[in-house]
């Protein structure tokens, strides 16, 4: 059996507290590149958005500017008729081409209806960008200042770690190579968890009874003792 100090098994808790400490920074360190780019995804979906939304209103325009340019060549249709009317010779030949400038007026008109359809609709769709852009701009501030807070904290936790990892090897250097070989093995093999407290006969790590000889000999402090069912190393409260 392994002889421990109660000074060396203190050195042992508050190392593992430092550890479990640095480990949490970490994890929180690691997982900031994946909140960054949650953060700008969300802008990028926001900025297409905009996008699709402009490509509409660009179509728009063109099938405006295409109405516009029928309702032109339709004009100009009407106009010839009007002119070849005043020159006919025939009464079924001025009645063809007043049918002719009829229907052409009619073509015209239902493309007025549309022009007028397609101007609202350009109408909305402008407004709909102009709305889009300004919250995006918003938006935009927003993610920036988010950024900002995300690695002001992010600075602070590594500081945080830092003074950790002195203070982690600061303790090292106090526990005898032995025991800290053992602590790491455990450690390795238990979760990161090698040094429990056992409390009323149970083992903390693993909630599982103690043989009460075992129990009454932690009280003693100077055996190491490992749990027999999850093998970490015990320490009792006195
Ligand atoms: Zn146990």
């Amino acid at each position: 059996m392994d002889k421990i100090t109660r000074e060396q098994i203190e050195l042992l808790i508050a190392l593992q507290e430092k550890e479990a400490a640095a480990l949490k920074i970490e994890v929180v360190l690691d997982g900031l590149p994946a909140k960054i780019a949650a953060l700008e995804a969300g802008l990028k979906e926001f900025e297409d958005a905009i996008t699709r939304e402009k490509e509409t209103l660009a179509e728009l325009k063109k099938a405006y500017r295409s109405c516009d340019a029928e309702i032109q060549t339709n004009q100009a249709r009407v106009k010839k008729r009007e002119e070849q009317l005043r020159a006919v010779k025939t009464n079924k030949e001025y009645q063809v081409i007043l049918k002719e400038v009829e229907e052409i007026k009619k073509i015209s008109s239902r493309i007025e209806d549309e022009t007028i359809a397609c101007l609202e609709k350009i109408d909305a769709a402008e407004n709909a960008v102009t709305e889009k852009q300004a919250a995006y701009l918003a938006e935009e501030t927003e993610v920036k200042q988010q950024k900002v807070i995300f690695m002001t904290e992010a600075d602070q936790q590594r500081q945080a770690l830092n003074e950790l990892l002195v203070q982690r090897d600061s303790l090292c250097e106090k526990i005898d190579d032995k025991i800290m070989r053992l602590y790491q093995n455990i450690k390795a093999n238990a979760r990161g968890i090698a040094v429990v407290q056992v409390k009323n006969c149970i083992c903390m790590g693993c909630h599982m009874n103690i043989p009460p000889q075992m129990y009454n000999e932690l009280h003693r402090e100077n055996e190491l003792r490992t749990c027999p069912h999850c093998h970490r190393m015990l320490y009792v409260v006195q």
